[in-house]
């Protein structure tokens, strides 16, 4: 009987196993969840579930018996611990040894730390597990805490956005120059800044932190010369990929698990998809590690048809979406790309209600609606039709997106 193995019981394991079923494989599934749930899903940890509006069920994308109805065999709160391609075999904590035709490595990523003086006081917290949601809402769900967040990424942001809906106050101290600069450039980074001062929060950029102070637990972070009390403090800069399985099985690491359109790696049988793959893009011609929830999901659908030796390839133009206050955004686009484009806006930035197009000589390479619904696919033809548009129709309102492409 044929055994496929999935690693990691995040959006990207969770959907592959889902996908090898809906393909009519019929052999072993194994999923080795290293967490004591079953595969979830993380955007709702940051918004409506560390809120409070969302249960455990947005999260969770199957209940345990799920699996098991499905003769899937899930394993959680246990680690696969080595990888050894030559023999077709992943080892467990514990000792149990899994023969496997083909392995998906979803494994995600691991928050950074800063190497703060008092970054390990209790009260220092990081978000990217649901324990780690559920730990953070305790405090904040009462309102009136100080919440002081490191960097002014994604997740700072939406914690921040969370935590003064539910009447805390919030500081966010970022090294840069603008929120989000990485992710949108300066002026697009500008329009986050606004909304967050707007609602309430002490967003201080270009400062540098210097240590965490707290007697037994955090109760400041000392930044620009200046100790800011705090009760909790969140450092969101960034995540690391766990590749610490492939790097000791010799596969292919380049800032995250090398792999090809077809989420292969360079060892027989061994695939990775999600946070932790660096997949080539057969559009982009290069490869791109995204680390998105629609990456997850896609990469897991393509990853599941390729273990199955069918063919398949990860293609999608690259998408994103986050939550904040009363704004919401979609991003598509080719994030590698975005830096070097000029920004188009249609509608009114001020009044948080556009379009931003990112264009390359005429070319859409990436589009952001704000609080626009229903535009998302017109913005990926326009995309992935790499036809030239001129400025002003792009940013006539009066103009249909889908009527733009020749
Ligand atoms: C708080 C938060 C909010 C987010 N919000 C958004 C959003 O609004 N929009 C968006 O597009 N993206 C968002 N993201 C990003 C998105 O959630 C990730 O891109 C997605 O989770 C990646 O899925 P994955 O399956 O690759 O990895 P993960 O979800 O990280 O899952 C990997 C799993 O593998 C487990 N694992 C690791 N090593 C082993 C091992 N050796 N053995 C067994 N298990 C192991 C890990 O513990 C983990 O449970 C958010 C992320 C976070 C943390």
């Amino acid at each position: 009987m044929t055994h496929m193995v999935i690693v990691g019981g995040g959006l990207a394991g969770g959907t592959a196993a889902e996908a090898l079923r809906d393909e009519g494989f019929d052999g072993d599934v194994t999923v080795v969840a290293g967490e004591a749930h079953p595969p979830y899903q993380r955007p709702p940890l940051s918004k409506g579930y560390l809120g409070g509006s969302e249960g455990r069920d947005a999260v969770i994308l199957h209940p345990a018996d799920w699996y098991a109805d499905h003769g899937i065999r899930l394993v959680t709160g246990v680690s696969a611990t080595t990888l050894d391609p030559t023999a077709y075999a992943l080892h467990l904590e514990g000792g149990e040894r899994l023969s496997y035709d083909a392995v998906l490595l979803a494994t995600g990523a691991t928050p950074r730390m800063l190497p703060l003086p008092g970054h390990d006081l209790p009260g220092v917290m990081t978000l990217r597990r649901l324990d780690d949601s559920d730990a953070l809402a305790a405090p904040l769900r009462g309102g009136g805490r100080r919440l002081v967040v490191i960097g002014a990424g994604w997740i700072g942001m939406e914690v921040a956005a969370t935590a003064r809906a539910l009447g805390n106050d919030v500081v966010i101290l970022e090294q840069g120059a603008v929120p989000l600069a990485a992710a949108l450039g300066a002026e697009m980074g500008e329009v986050f800044r606004r909304l967050h001062i707007d609602h309430g929060v002490d967003l201080r950029t270009s400062v540098g932190v210097e240590r965490i102070v707290g007697d037994g637990r955090a109760e400041g972070v000392v930044a620009g010369g200046e100790t800011l009390p705090a009760d909790l403090v969140l450092v969101g800069v960034g995540a690391v990929p766990n590749t610490a399985l492939a790097e000791a099985a010799g596969i292919e690491l380049q800032n995250g698990v090398l792999v090809d359109a077809a989420l292969r790696t360079g060892a027989p049988g061994v695939f990775a998809a999600g946070d932790v793959a660096n997949a080539f893009h057969p559009v982009l011609q290069r490869h791109l590690r995204s680390e998105h929830w629609a990456n997850a999901l896609n990469a897991g659908k393509v990853a599941a048809r390729s273990m199955l030796g069918l063919s398949a390839a990860l293609d999608d133009i690259p998408y994103f979406y986050t939550d904040q206050y009363d704004l919401g955004m979609e991003l598509s686009g080719y994030a590698p790309l975005m830096s070097d484009a000029e920004i188009v806006v249609r509608g009114d930035v001020d009044a948080r209600e556009f379009i931003a197009f990112w264009t390359d000589a005429g070319r859409v390479v990436a589009g952001m609606n704000v609080n626009v619904w229903d535009v998302n696919e017109d913005v990926q033809a326009l995309i992935r039709s790499a036809e030239r548009i001129a400025p002003d129709r792009l940013r006539d309102p009066a103009t249909p997106l889908a009527e733009l492409l020749s």
